[in-house]
């Protein structure tokens, strides 16, 4: 699932979902933390736009993640833990980084869009035949708010997916064996059908585990499980590749879930002849 990405002067490295990935002219990717020119406590790929990192760094971090994966920039929205879902073509790129939304979906071609994480998790969603794919972010929130749920919807609307066709990957985010809540959120959410069995309690700590009810939020949403794939990995467990909001203590960077479709050799030969 891991690959490396040459950029000039670095290896970029990210973790890459090997389904959405073998799409024709799909690429998908979650960053982590190695690659980019950020210091500590942002070193050294952060993409957060609205951490203390200088914006310099982050645009530049941009573009080397970008430009590793084959696209001139990664299009991110003002994530406000909602369930807006917003679509990205030549019109709304310019203004996406100004709008509140939590989910992007475009059907372009060259344009790679992102969601930025740090413990949340960044759900990609991909339609291989009528060629769509979406960006959504997702923490406690925006699984109890159906963000994905809502992205599908949305995707039926816009591109007539169906959604038995639609492949997922869940990103690297904060396990089941680091996020812990309080009780009145457990009461809450434990009444719900998706919610139901995400939950462990050891020594009276209750544990979340916020993958799953996302997974099952898909689910509900008509998507095959043998489609939906979860990464298994810990942002708060493994500093040497994540950042982490939690462990951090809010002090930290960001990955980013990105997805994007790529012209063809083919369409590219044309327009050059
Ligand atoms: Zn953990």
């Amino acid at each position: 699932m891991k690959k490396r990405a040459e950029s000039k002067n670095r290896t970029l490295f990210v973790i890459k979902n090997r389904a959405i990935n073998s799409v024709p002219d799909f690429v998908e990717a979650f960053t982590t933390r190695i690659g980019g020119v950020s210091s500590p406590p942002y070193g050294s790929l952060n993409l957060g736009t609205t951490t203390g990192d200088r914006r310099t760094n982050v645009k530049r971090n941009n573009k080397i993640a970008a430009g590793a994966l084959g696209f001139k920039r990664i299009i991110t929205a003002n994530q406000v833990h909602g369930n807006r879902v917003m679509e990205i073509n030549a019109k709304t790129a310019a203004k996406a980084c100004d709008e509140h939304a939590d989910a992007l979906v475009t059907a372009e071609k060259s344009v790679m869009i992102g969601v930025k994480t740090a413990d949340c998790a960044g759900i990609i969603i991909a339609d291989p035949v009528n060629r769509a794919v979406a960006a959504v972010h997702a923490g406690w929130r925006g699984m109890a708010n159906k963000v994905a749920g809502k992205t599908v919807e949305f995707m039926k609307k816009r591109f007539k997916s169906d959604p038995k066709k639609l492949i997922a990957s869940i990103s690297p985010a904060i396990g089941p064996c680091c996020f812990i809540i309080g009780r009145p959120l457990y009461a809450r959410l434990k009444k719900e059908a998706d919610f139901k069995n995400i939950f462990s309690i050891k020594k009276k700590k209750i544990y979340m585990d916020m993958r799953k009810g996302i997974r099952n939020t898909l689910a509900r949403a008509g998507l095959k499980l043998a489609n939906i794939h979860t990464s298994g990995f810990c942002t708060s467990c493994d500093e040497g590749l994540f950042f982490s909001y939690r462990r951090d203590n809010k002090e930290t960077g960001r990955m980013a879930a990105v997805v994007g479709i790529k012209q063809s050799s083919a369409e590219k030969t044309r327009r050059k002849g």
